[in-house]
């Protein structure tokens, strides 16, 4: 690992003044937990001379619940997201994806803003340098994306243009089912954005000089079915191989309102738009459920190495819907 400058900072102002200061050449560290594998990794397109380390700044790390909805800090470590009463009597998606998050230890130090902002975990783009030397994408600011022809097997199935690797945050597929808004701190202001406008498909969308200080998560309906649901392939730890997560309305038996939101099938967390619109306005059953699962996929591109994904990803669809019947 290379040397770098390091600021603990108290303040988010303090932080975004530093940020202002380096002019990109310096980056947030939170847990640290993804940051410092791509450090030491140096996979990042451009190493940071600075380190800034917002983990000291008080008061970001806030589980409060209001007549709007939740509000969660950035620096809420994903245990403590697990372990809210708030989160769990009415936002059990996301305690669900949270649960679902890597290890022990990595909720332990991982905050819901890093989980968020993490880098993906594309083969290609994160091959050691140590190994042989940096693997150029699109990414890293030259094409091409190696998925197209290579090893696709964990690489997007839809939704993918320039880049094929997937989102790897299984709380933004969580968020994004819950409709949240994303609270970003830059000098002079604020600007809140909806989740959907948080990710393109080269990542976040955040710029070198803006934090993500809070996320807003609306009160979904009272009677609103929520499950988050992962296929992975080491239940100890893995990320996912496809993720569902889905808020259904119900009343009187019928479908009134459905998020269903897809998780590692495109670069983005994927709404599943076509799956919702086949359920809503009628009764769950097991021939409506796998209607919606087929709908989910209708548009999905595997490229060579993924078609797998498809059967996994209507499997995952289905039951998710029909979890809402219990
Ligand atoms: C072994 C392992 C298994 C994992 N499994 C999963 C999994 O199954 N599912 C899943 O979703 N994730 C998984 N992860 C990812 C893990 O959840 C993230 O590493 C963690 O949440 C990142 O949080 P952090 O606070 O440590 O972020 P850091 O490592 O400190 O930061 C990560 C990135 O976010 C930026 N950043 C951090 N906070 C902010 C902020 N407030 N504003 C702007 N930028 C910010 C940093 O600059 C950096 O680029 C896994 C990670 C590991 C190492």
């Amino acid at each position: 690992m290379r040397s770098f400058n390091h600021h603990n900072v108290n303040s988010v102002d303090e932080a975004l003044a530093l940020l202002r200061d380096y002019e990109g050449r310096a980056s947030l560290i939170a847990g640290g937990t993804d940051l410092l594998g791509t450090l030491k990794g140096e996979i990042l397109p451009d190493y940071p001379e600075a380190l800034i380390n917002i983990k000291t700044i008080p008061g970001l790390d806030h589980i409060k619940e209001d007549n709007e909805g939740l509000k969660i800090g950035a620096l809420t470590r994903l245990i403590h997201i697990v372990r809210s009463p708030e989160v769990e009597s009415k936002y059990v998606v996301l305690k669900e994806a949270a649960e679902s998050v890597g290890t022990p230890e990595i909720r332990y130090m991982g905050t819901i803003g890093g989980n968020l902002c993490q880098d993906t975990r594309c083969w290609y783009y994160r091959y050691p340098h140590q190994m042989g030397g940096r693997i150029p994408c699109y990414r890293k600011g030259k094409g091409p994306c190696h998925a197209i022809k290579g090893d696709s097997r964990y690489h997007a199935i839809m939704g993918g243009k320039v880049c094929l690797a997937v989102c790897p945050s299984d709380i933004a597929i969580a968020l994004t089912a819950l409709d949240a808004e994303i609270m970003v701190s830059q000098t002079g202001g604020e600007r809140v954005l909806p989740i959907t406008d948080f990710y393109n498909t080269l990542g976040h969308i955040l710029k070198p000089h803006e934090i993500l200080t809070e996320i807003r998560v609306p009160q979904p309906p009272d009677n609103a079915a929520q499950a988050f649901l992962k296929f992975r392939l080491r239940e100890s730890v893995d990320f996912a191989i496809v993720s569902a997560a889905s808020v259904i309305t119900m009343e009187d038996g019928i479908c009134k309102d459905a998020r269903i939101v897809l998780g590692a099938v495109a670069p983005t967390p994927f709404r599943a738009l076509a799956a919702e619109e086949a359920i809503r306005g009628k009764p769950i059953d097991t021939a409506a459920a796998e209607k919606a699962a087929e709908a989910a996929v209708n548009n999905a591109k595997p490229l060579s190495m993924n078609a797998y994904k498809i059967e996994i990803t209507k499997t995952l669809v289905k039951r998710a819907l029909l979890s809402c019947l219990e």
